[in-house]
């Protein structure tokens, strides 16, 4: 093939991407906000982008200097005394930081066999406790959302390692017993994993280190900017109370009279659990996007976040069913119940949205939701998209009573219609048939 035919059919592939860039992203639990090009200028600087990762210390002074800078900055952020920049998405995070709980139980010579997990807690929670060789016993949320001391009383004993729990929640909720949970975890001989996935609305407002916290991860490709559409890459930075210090993975940054080198020697360590230092690439970024914004910008950063999703939350209120009334953090959950009396689920609802220009919300999660739509809207977007987005939401609702077979066969304006979703993952057809051909 010629190279232009080859130029057209990367082109046209390119355009039929989604991305942040050309569409409004509201996919709730993933924090789809716009990447700042800064970041992407840092990450590409040759010194960083053309460093080999077997480069003796001497030679990687400065990728040295920003990781230990970034692991300073990520512990002042969330409250925590030691932070580990290894892992390489929050799901990895979450298992190195039960590691640290495992190693530090055992050390005790009480090394337990449960973790208690939130029936409303992102998937990756029991599935990172199973990894790890822990049961799971789940805790339920009240009505209100959130989970109540006394009920994790009733299922604390001393066979249990840690709790989990989410802040704020996957349903865009503040849990405010986590101090209180943490008493009664603590008081059992029990730790405290923080899933810190969602920071976007606690930066610069609230420490999760103040809350009683022992461990907690941080996604980087969330709140810290990064692009992390089509999996990847990511990073989920650990960190962890003084006591844990000693579990972190090898090598550690450290500093010293003569600069800063890597050290093996910590004989209590759980070992590497990812190769060289992490996803470098995206520690970069991360780096240079707080220092763009400074303390004050994080804190307008949450302060955005919260303030939109409230918007769209009063916006479609009254249109959508709303499971929980009270104000949200940096998302909204609302259900397909109003819509379900035409026939109309949350999927119809989801495929529509896209022949309106939008990427749906997340949908069927929360599991504690029945038919969620999850709105996250991130601090990035202007009041004219949401209100473009709300519009939208308030004219499917207005089909569904009025013509419901349009959105039980969307969408109609994509590549390709409605498809079988399971058949679509196992048996995906890659050859493209331009409509004409066909
Ligand atoms: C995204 C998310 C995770 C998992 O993070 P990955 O980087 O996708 O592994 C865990 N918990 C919560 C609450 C999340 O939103």
């Amino acid at each position: 093939m010629g190279e232009l035919e080859v130029l057209r059919h990367f082109t046209r592939l390119s355009h039929l991407n989604y991305a942040i860039e050309t569409h409004f992203y509201p996919l709730g639990s993933c924090t789809m906000k716009y990447n700042p090009k800064v970041n992407e200028a840092a990450a590409r600087l040759p010194g960083f982008s053309l460093a080999h990762p077997l480069a003796p210390p001497e030679l990687l002074q400065g990728a040295l200097e920003l990781l230990y800078g970034l692991e300073q900055m990520l512990a002042e952020i969330s409250g925590m005394d030691q932070i580990t920049l290894q892992p390489a998405a929050g799901a990895h995070g979450e298992l190195t930081g039960l590691m640290l709980i495992r190693a530090h139980l055992s050390s005790r010579g009480d090394p337990r066999r449960k973790i208690i997990v939130p029936d409303s807690a992102h998937g990756t929670n029991p599935a990172s406790s199973t990894l790890c060789g822990y049961e799971v016993i789940q805790v339920p949320s009240n009505p209100r959302g959130i989970i109540e001391s006394d009920k994790v009383a009733e299922v604390m004993t001393e066979d249990v390692a840690a709790m989990m729990i989410t802040n704020p929640n996957t349903l865009g909720i503040f849990e405010s017993e986590v101090q209180a949970i943490a008493e009664v975890v603590h008081a059992k001989g029990g730790l405290v994993y923080l899933d810190g996935a969602n920071l976007n609305a606690l930066m610069g407002i609230a420490k999760p280190g103040d809350m009683g916290v022992d461990v907690l991860h941080i996604n980087l490709h969330k709140t810290f900017s990064t692009p992390h559409g089509g999996g990847g890459p990511g990073a989920g930075p650990v960190g962890v109370k003084e006591f844990l210090r000693d579990y972190l993975p090898v090598p550690r940054v450290v500093k010293g009279r003569d600069g800063f080198s890597l050290s093996e020697d910590h004989p209590k360590s759980i070992g590497r659990v990812r190769s060289f230092f992490g996803n470098f690439g995206i520690l970069v970024r991360a780096y240079t996007y707080i220092i763009s914004l400074g303390s004050d910008g994080l804190e307008e950063a949450s302060r955005m976040a919260v303030l939109n999703a409230n918007y769209l939350r009063k916006r479609l209120e009254g249109t959508f069913h709303l499971p929980y009334t009270e104000p949200c953090l940096h998302e909204c959950v609302f259900t397909d119940r109003f819509q379900q009396k035409h026939g109309v689920s949350t999927l119809d609802i989801a495929k529509r949205l896209l022949d309106y220009g939008f990427h749906p919300p997340t949908i069927y999660f929360p599991l504690v939701v029945p038919g969620a739509i999850m709105i996250e809207p991130t601090e990035t977007e202007t009041r004219e998209t949401l209100d473009a987005f709300a519009d939208a939401m308030i004219g499917i609702a207005r089909e569904a009573k009025e013509n419901p077979t349009v959105l039980k066969s969307a969408p109609h304006s994509t590549p390709v219609g409605r498809l079988d979703e399971a058949r679509a993952a196992r048996k995906p057809v890659l050859r493209w048939e331009p409509a004409e051909r066909k």
